[in-house]
């Protein structure tokens, strides 16, 4: 008889899928972006509009968080919306939008990726690729990104436990691509006071069982631009090693994800509090 080589749903503690699992590097692995450093002491904060929504917009929002410190920028040119009739992005106009502001700041660029017929594309433009909360569990999309060459942020579904965003990234591991970055943006609950519950239990969990540096995204995870310092703070207090952070040059005007981004201004006060807290924890912004 077949043994079930699967792992024991309601004990993913004892026994977690091998490629991702502590146990096959416990050191940690170290995932580059560019010439950008995650899971080693340093924290890597990614900071950036929802969506590239025009050069001024894009080059000030960079050139800003960039002196406050930053060391990647984030913007969407795809953009996963619930309604059909929102702001979709720019789509390969927002890519190289993306890549003309990289050549002005440095700052390494993170983008999303939705279809598997535009891995390539993505990737031709971008430092590292992000899978949205919603593609998951889209297997085709992990595989894909399992062949391409650039690091991959994945982000865990809005109804994914810890193992099933684990044996996502067994997906990607699997084909051949050890450079993924796992981020917890906040899980579906009945609360509904804030756009998702932030699962900060996660990071401390997910450390303890996989080797890959794990990120944490406030801006999703409460979608209360008030409370996203509040809780950058917290995330690094418990060990995430970087946070990813919606910031926008004017976020009154945002096209998307305006009331939870941070002002210039606000993302400024946070890194000076935020550096506070990683010397706290033995780490370094
Ligand atoms: C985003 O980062 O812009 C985004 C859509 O995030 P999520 O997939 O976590 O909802
Ligand atoms: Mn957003």
């Amino acid at each position: 008889m077949e043994v079930n080589q699967g792992i024991n749903p309601v004990n993913v503690k004892a026994n977690p899928p091998s490629k991702v699992s502590r146990q096959t590097n416990p050191e940690g692995t170290i995932v580059t972006i560019g010439d950008v450093q995650v899971g080693g002491t340093d924290v890597l904060i990614i900071a950036g509009p929802c969506a590239v929504e025009s050069w001024e917009q894009l080059l000030e929002t960079a050139l800003s968080v960039k002196t406050s410190g930053a060391k990647s920028l984030r913007g969407g040119a795809f953009k996963p919306r619930s309604s059909p009739y929102s702001f979709q992005g720019l789509g390969e106009e927002g890519l190289r939008l993306l890549q003309a502001v990289r050549k002005q700041t440095g700052l390494p660029i993170v983008t999303e990726v939705m279809d598997t017929r535009q891995v390539e594309l993505v990737a031709s433009y971008a430092d590292m690729l992000q899978i949205g909360s919603r593609n998951m569990q889209n297997f085709p999309l992990l595989k894909e990104a399992g062949m391409c060459r650039k690091p991959i942020l994945l982000k865990r579904g809005m109804m994914a436990t810890i193992e099933e965003l684990l044996l996502a990234a067994e997906y990607i591991l699997h084909q051949g691509n050890e450079q993924v970055i796992l981020c917890e943006r906040g899980i579906r609950t009945f609360e509904t006071s804030t756009r998702n519950t932030l699962d900060l239990s996660a990071v401390p969990m997910l450390k303890s069982l996989t080797h890959l540096p794990v990120i944490v995204d406030p801006s999703h995870g409460t979608g209360l631009r008030w409370m996203v310092p509040a809780m950058s703070k917290a995330a690094i207090a418990v060990g995430a090693d970087g946070l990813i952070l919606e910031v926008h040059n004017n976020p009154e005007l945002a096209l998307c994800d305006g009331h939870q981004s941070l002002s210039l201004d606000e993302f400024s006060l946070l890194m000076a509090d935020l550096k506070k807290i990683a010397s706290a924890v033995g780490r370094e912004i």
